[in-house]
């Protein structure tokens, strides 16, 4: 059976990257999402075993060492991981796995499965990211201009990414059927069709 791939979707707060990933999981129930390990406090709304896991910082250390996770990140001053069960569950079973994380753990996980493939979904422009982040109205000018920081930092690293794809207001559906587009074109690699030799010889 051919193998899935593995899409790593990372973009800066603000980007829109929660929204366009669950458009494009929403539109294509056979790609599955990996739900991360956390040791952040969920938000309201948030579930267990659905939008993260949520361990203890003993439990999540405690992973590490038992090699559990494929990579992860301090981000906030807590824990965050993809758990390799799950990632190696779905493609061996041919099964696209998408990976929505940040800048530092894609280029581990890159390093690690360099058949990997990255996707950064940016904001158009500073002024566009700093009007999202203050729509929100929930963070002070500390935290913005914090993240606004943060941002320019995580753009940067944009070349080390096989794709990028711009997020325009109101164009999230857009965006969801551009990487679906990657992904279907990623199929097309002669490394995942080529037994179609087989049948000529
Ligand atoms: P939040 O706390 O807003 O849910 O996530 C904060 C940041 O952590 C986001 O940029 C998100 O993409 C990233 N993130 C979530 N899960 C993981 C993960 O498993 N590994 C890494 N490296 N980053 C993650």
């Amino acid at each position: 059976m051919a193998k899935g791939i593995l899409l790593i979707v990372s973009g800066p707060a603000g980007s829109g990257k929660g929204t366009v990933v669950s458009k494009l999981i929403s539109a294509h129930e056979e790609i599955a999402l990996s739900v991360s390990a956390t040791t952040r406090q969920p938000r309201p709304g948030e579930q267990n075993g659905v939008h993260y896991h949520f361990i203890t910082k003993d439990d999540f250390e405690k992973r590490i060492k038992n090699g559990e996770i494929l990579e992860y990140t301090t981000y906030c001053e807590n824990y965050y991981g993809t758990p390799l069960k799950e990632v190696n569950e779905a493609l061996l079973s041919g099964k696209d796995i998408i990976l929505e994380i940040e800048v530092d753990g894609a280029m581990q996980v890159k390093k690690k499965l360099p058949e990997a493939v990255t996707v950064m979904l940016t904001p158009p422009d500073k002024e566009t990211l700093e009007n999202r982040l203050r729509s929100r109205g929930t963070e002070t000018d500390e935290v913005i201009a914090w993240r606004l920081e943060r941002a320019k930092e995580e753009i940067a690293l944009m070349p080390e990414y096989d794709y990028s794809v711009v997020n325009e207001d109101g164009r999230a559906d857009e965006c969801a059927d551009l990487i679906y587009s990657i992904l279907r074109a990623e199929h097309q690699k002669t490394a995942y069709t080529k037994d179609i030799i087989k049948k000529f010889i």
